[in-house]
């Protein structure tokens, strides 16, 4: 008995190294996202801003006083872009992983040659349920793409998750969600993209970049995959 499900395991891993992803748009056989599904996303113009989700030709608008130089984000959490997040996030579709870098890099501009990268650090608690870090893979690949470092300059002081919170909680529990790692010491005119998955409020990319504000960084610019709007 046990020999069989061994067997189907056997099988089953086999079939999804060879077998080609069909495109998360439009099922062409191929790749994750083939290239004109790739440039539709890309194309769209993203017009909101991912801290108040009031319409803005920027990904900021110019009303918050947080201390973030630009953002720019891929697109709204919908549709295509949403079933690539969640197969990545959610289904182990490691492949997903590096269509939503190459469409992250697509909407990035030229940064400074020194920027360095820090994903915004994950719940322990996803990594657990996930076996890795999905945020932390995105940044690596994105910082191979850019030839920028990868850094753990933000620790996660808080164990807490978001997922059940509303938007007041959501910002009360994100303010000393996160520290300075004791354990780096990195020049404060370095400039910094902050990386992050999903933008829903902005509560927590906020309280990540006033850390690194008031520990002196001069230059923080935000880079996330999707904005949802908390409904
Ligand atoms: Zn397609
Ligand atoms: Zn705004």
């Amino acid at each position: 008995m046990g020999g069989i499900n061994v067997k189907i395991t056997m099988i089953e891993a086999l079939m999804q190294t060879v077998a080609p992803h069909p495109c998360f748009g439009c099922g062409k056989i191929g790749t994750t996202l083939c290239d004109n599904c790739k440039y539709n996303i890309i194309d769209e113009p993203f017009s909101g801003c991912i801290l108040c989700g009031n319409v803005s030709p920027e990904a900021l608008c110019a009303q918050h006083d947080a201390p973030i130089c630009k953002a720019w984000v891929v697109a709204e959490r919908r549709t295509v872009l949403r079933r690539v997040i969640d197969a990545y996030k959610f289904e182990y579709v490691k492949a997903a992983g590096h269509t939503l870098i190459e469409l992250l890099d697509a909407k990035l501009p030229i940064l400074p040659a020194d920027t360095i990268i820090i994903p915004i650090p994950t719940a322990p608690s996803h990594i657990r349920q996930r076996g890795y870090d999905h945020l932390e893979i995105l940044a690596r690949l994105l910082g191979r793409r850019r030839e920028m470092p990868v850094t753990h300059l933000l620790l996660r002081s808080s164990a807490k998750t978001q997922h059940r919170l509303n938007k007041v909680e959501r910002q009360q529990e994100a303010s000393g969600a996160f520290h300075i790692s004791p354990h780096l010491s990195i020049d404060s005119n370095t400039p910094i993209l902050l990386l992050d998955d999903i933008v829903t409020t902005g509560s927590t990319i906020t309280s990540a970049a006033r850390v690194l504000a008031d520990a002196g960084f001069k230059t923080v610019f935000v880079a996330a995959l999707a904005y949802q709007p908390l409904d």
